[in-house]
């Protein structure tokens, strides 16, 4: 059976699934996302992620044409059309079709797009043993430039990353912002573990304001650690006990070596697992 994608409160075959190449999403990125996951057929955080779609798309002016009580129904019908339990939905809301000039005032019919399908995860290993990540060269968007807080359909910046981390051999890599600060990897949050604080860059360090992140700073805090938002950079990173990435996808994943340089004892950190067995009993349960 194929997939069926939502464009605009109509489902569509996935491979009659299509936009316009006029569409501003494509010609400039511009538009907003969100990746979500589906636990038991139940997106997961849902209400958050479509405050922070919401968000992103007030940033750049984009009004969603629908109401959010509309794109709740219209996620939990597409996971129920496509019979995904444990899945993943990707929500788009792009600018809509227009000129070949970059005016949003040119452009009409903003798209609203949801496709849930299945989720390809990391491999478990990688959550036995621990990733290893590079810092790489590319810097994290000035947040005065495009601010890293709105998920826009521009995901360069994080490709480039990327690219750069894979080059080096590794899945994720480590971006600094414009200060030299930790900021974040191309798709998750970090975090820090020294002594029995929980550290992780603040939204000021110019970062996605991860759901993933927030969910983990109330399990950390609810375990009875204390978790601090602040500026952080290699050196902590390079010092820190523990180390841990957040993400939709990724959930909650050990980090075992950054730039080559073992952290803690570099195995998966005592805590981390805590944060991650709790996070499954959250989302499994
Ligand atoms: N940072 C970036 C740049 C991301 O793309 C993502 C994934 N959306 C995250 C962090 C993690 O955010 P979340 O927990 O909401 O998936």
């Amino acid at each position: 059976m194929s997939l069926k994608v939502y464009i605009n409160g109509t489902y569509f075959d996935k491979q009659d699934a299509k936009i316009s190449v006029y569409d501003h999403g494509l010609l400039y990125g511009d538009g907003v996302f969100e990746g979500i996951r589906s636990y038991g057929g139940k997106a997961f955080r849902l209400n958050e992620h479509l405050k922070r779609l919401w968000e992103s798309a007030n940033a750049i002016c984009l009004t969603i044409p629908i109401s959010m009580t509309e794109m709740t129904a219209a996620v939990n019908a597409t996971l129920h059309e496509n019979g995904i339990e444990d899945g993943y939905v990707r929500l788009m809301v792009t600018r809509g079709a227009g000129s070949l000039g970059i005016d949003p005032n040119r452009t009409s019919d903003p798209q609203v797009i949801v496709i849930a399908d299945r989720i390809t995860l990391y491999p478990a290993e990688y959550y036995e043993n621990g990733l290893e990540i590079v810092t790489v060269s590319t810097v994290r968007n000035h947040p005065a430039a495009l601010n890293p807080r709105i998920k826009s359909l521009n995901y360069l910046n994080n490709i480039l990353a990327k690219i750069e981390g894979l080059q080096a051999g590794c899945v994720e890599a480590l971006m600094l912002n414009h200060k030299g600060e930790v900021a974040e990897c191309t798709g998750d949050n970090l975090f820090l573990v020294k002594g029995k604080e929980i550290l992780t860059p603040s939204l000021d360090s110019g970062i996605l304001g991860g759901i993933t992140r927030d969910v983990v700073i109330e399990l950390a805090r609810a375990a009875g650690y204390t978790v601090r938002e602040l500026a952080l950079t290699r050196h902590d990173v390079f010092i820190a006990d523990e180390c841990f990435l957040t993400g939709t996808a990724a959930e909650v994943i050990p980090v075992v070596k950054v730039d080559n340089r073992p952290i803690g004892n570099g195995h998966p950190g005592e805590i981390t697992k805590e944060l991650i067995s709790s996070f499954h009993e959250l989302t499994r349960n």
